[in-house]
């Protein structure tokens, strides 16, 4: 992998204009201990564990050395108490979290099948996760923040895009950046205006981080080098394209591009790893370091957090991931 000069330059504000805040849902996640189809019988079950894609990203932020914030909403239950615990000991500011003296903290209980695809029962949209407002809190957060993270799991709860406005445009006001995951399957965009909004939030990123097709979903045009042009061409300065086991890419707007390979592991619990790749990138490139750099701490942030079972159980220290690094052999290319 070679380091171009210029990719180490990011449009990304630093670190010290203030924290990367992200909006969305916080749950707790119950697993099936055995694969097999759904939970139509008593079966053994692990958890809670921390959860929600929002969550998992900002502990990660956090726990790399990011200054890091969550907008979000927990009920007044030990659900909700562990969420809020973890980000707080992880170094993420949890002062925009409220607590619903009504509704539950969210969940989602996810069971394997055989070939690897989830069953999943969810209690989102009526829990105190889908109360995520802009209140006093978050307005406050949003006046000292310095960048903001979109994503796309968020675009279900209400209201979001208002806040989202109101934070893009407060953020931006005072020299701040976003990135957006777009974390979005292309049905979803026929919703409403989605489409429009999607595109919108699309327009003011500087950084995008999608998964396989999610790239050619944001550019709305097919095939990799074109999609990757089509971004940059609306004013996107860098993407970190996120490939699984197969490793990730930097494009550059001037043209630079960083392949990353795979660290090469055993999977116990895919989920959580775009979340922490992003988390671990955002705030690396924040806090100065080239992107071949941020990228590799990406890279083995997302690699980790696949070796241990729960979705948030992996976020890892800088020193844990250099010792990572150090440990684990990568794909040859
Ligand atoms: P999620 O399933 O959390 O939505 P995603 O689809 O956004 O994830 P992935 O590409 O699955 O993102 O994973 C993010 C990064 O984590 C990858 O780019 C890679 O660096 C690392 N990673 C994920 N899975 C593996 C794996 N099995 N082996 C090695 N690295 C992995
Ligand atoms: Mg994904």
């Amino acid at each position: 992998m070679q380091a171009d000069a210029n990719s180490s330059q990011t449009k990304l504000a630093a670190d010290a204009l203030g924290p990367t805040v992200v909006i969305g849902e916080i749950l707790v996640e119950i697993m099936a201990k055995s694969r097999g189809d759904g939970f139509l019988e008593p079966i053994e079950l692990i958890g809670p564990y921390p959860s929600g894609a929002p969550a998992i990203f900002i502990d990660q932020c956090a726990k790399i050395g990011g200054s890091a914030a969550i907008v979000a909403s927990v009920g007044d239950d030990d659900f909700g108490r562990i969420n809020i615990e973890r980000l707080r000991s992880d170094g993420a500011d949890i002062s925009a979290i409220s607590v619903s003296p009504d509704y539950p903290t969210g969940s989602a209980f996810v069971r394997y099948r055989d070939d690897g695809s989830r069953d999943f029962v969810y209690n989102i949209g009526k829990s105190a996760a889908a109360l995520v407002s802009l209140t006093a809190e978050a307005k406050a957060l949003f006046a000292r923040a310095g960048h903001l993270h979109v994503m796309g799991t968020a675009f279900a709860i209400p209201g979001v895009w208002e806040m989202m406005d109101h934070a893009i445009g407060v953020i931006k006001q005072r020299g701040g950046s976003v990135s957006l995951d777009p974390n979005l399957r292309k049905e979803l965009l026929g919703h409403g205006q989605t489409r429009e909004r999607f595109a919108r939030l699309v327009d003011v990123a500087d950084l995008v981080l999608p998964s396989g097709d999610e790239l050619s979903v944001a550019a709305g045009v097919e095939g990799e080098t074109a999609a990757v042009a089509a971004l940059f061409a609306r004013g996107v300065t860098e993407i970190a394209l996120k490939r699984g086991e197969h490793g990730a890419t930097f494009f550059g707007a001037d043209g630079t591009r960083l392949d990353c390979p795979a660290f090469r592991v055993a999977e116990v619990d895919p989920t959580g790893a775009g979340d922490c790749f992003g988390g671990a990138y955002v705030a690396c490139r924040r806090l100065g370091m080239p992107a071949f750099q941020a990228l590799e701490y990406a890279n083995a942030a997302g690699a980790r957090n696949v070796t241990l079972q729960g979705p948030m159980e992996g976020a890892a220290s800088r020193q844990q991931l250099d010792e990572f690094i150090a440990a684990t052999p990568r794909d040859v290319r």
